[in-house]
């Protein structure tokens, strides 16, 4: 199957409902990274996903859905603190999860009783979902266990002749994957941090649980038991406090000749003397949108990706953190 890379307009638009609603699959950009989207209410078109993407089957995708869709055709339940929630950061990097009526296809939630919805802010995701007018689920457009896609050409480099288009919106702006938020409870709680942190949602619902995964337990967040994000070469992850030792790191790495990157913010890069660097810039937000980029560069330059943390550790970087931990931990 040939690929296209197309602009976003009237045409590669026609063009993308079509394949849509005859079951096939369509790489599109959201503010977040790209994904992988397909017509949600076919089972088939979903199949197709998990297939493309070498996806394991209980991994639940996002429905992505336009910003005047109305969702209660999709779920039910849905809490008080969620519409001050959707009020507050929709369109945008919030996923949230509530009791789904079963409309979607249950591979969509891989038969799980709730599902996972996104209204994301991007022109050209919302152009795309107005175009088709139905809830599409998208996991990112990523082969499985590799790096997140942060632009069409990531997502040709790992779909190239499973797909027939992508949607080219340029580079995300976001850079993490969305938060997901579980809105079935009393409390709204963080399944997966992102750019919309545990603090903004309390500050807006009074109140936010966060997650963590208890070995033994049934898994609230089926896909954060899996490993994510890894580029494909030798990596290693050092603390701020150890930046010192990542340089040394460094100089013994190159000194056997290996290619080594260090992979840092701006501050420590300071730090790094004249260390070949990937700098992934002076703030959490530039941090955020960065960091895929990097890490896809990281891949195809080094041999070694010697990556050290941020000094910040909160907020965003919350998000950022877990994404560098499964990569280069
Ligand atoms: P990805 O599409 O790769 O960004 O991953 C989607 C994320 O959303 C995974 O971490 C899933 O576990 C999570 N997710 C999707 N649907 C649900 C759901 N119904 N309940 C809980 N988590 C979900
Ligand atoms: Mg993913």
């Amino acid at each position: 199957m040939k690929t296209l890379i197309l602009p976003i307009d009237g045409q590669s638009l026609e063009m993308a409902k079509n394949i849509i609603i005859s079951g096939g699959l369509v790489a599109f950009p959201t503010e977040t990274v790209y994904g992988l989207g397909a017509n949600a209410l076919s089972g088939e078109a979903v199949r197709a996903v998990y297939a493309a993407k070498g996806r394991p089957s209980d991994n639940p995708l996002i429905a992505h859905v336009h910003k005047d869709f109305d969702i209660t055709t999709l779920v039910t339940d849905i809490p008080d603190y969620a519409a001050l929630l959707a009020e507050a950061f929709l369109p945008g990097p919030l996923t949230m999860v509530y009791r789904s009526k079963g409309v979607v296809c249950p591979e969509v939630s891989c038969g799980l009783d709730t599902l996972a919805i996104r209204v994301p802010s991007h022109e050209g995701a919302q152009r795309f979902l107005k175009a088709v007018n139905l809830p599409i689920a998208a996991p990112s457009a990523n082969v499985s266990k590799h790096v997140s896609p942060v632009t069409a050409e990531h997502v040709f480099d790992d779909l190239n002749g499973k797909i027939p288009l992508i949607l080219d919106g340029g580079k995300c702006t976001g850079g993490i994957e969305s938060t997901v938020l579980d809105c079935t409870g009393a409390v709204p709680c963080v399944l997966r941090s992102g750019l919309v942190t545990r603090d903004m949602v309390a500050q807006v619902a009074g109140e936010c649980d966060e997650y963590h995964m208890v070995e033994g337990e049934r898994v609230r967040s089926p896909g954060m038991k899996y490993k994510h994000y890894s580029p494909r070469c030798k990596t290693a992850l050092f603390s701020y406090n150890d930046r010192f030792n990542a340089l040394d790191e460094y100089k013994t790495c190159i000194a056997q000749g290996l290619r080594a990157y260090i992979m840092c913010d701006a501050a420590v890069a300071a730090d790094m003397g004249d260390a070949a660097v990937l700098n992934l810039g002076v703030d959490e937000n530039q941090v955020a949108a960065n960091l895929y980029d990097k890490l896809r560069e990281g891949e195809r330059v080094a041999d070694i990706l010697i990556a050290i943390a941020p000094q910040k550790q909160d907020g965003v970087m919350v998000g950022v953190m877990n994404r560098l931990t499964k990569a280069c931990g």
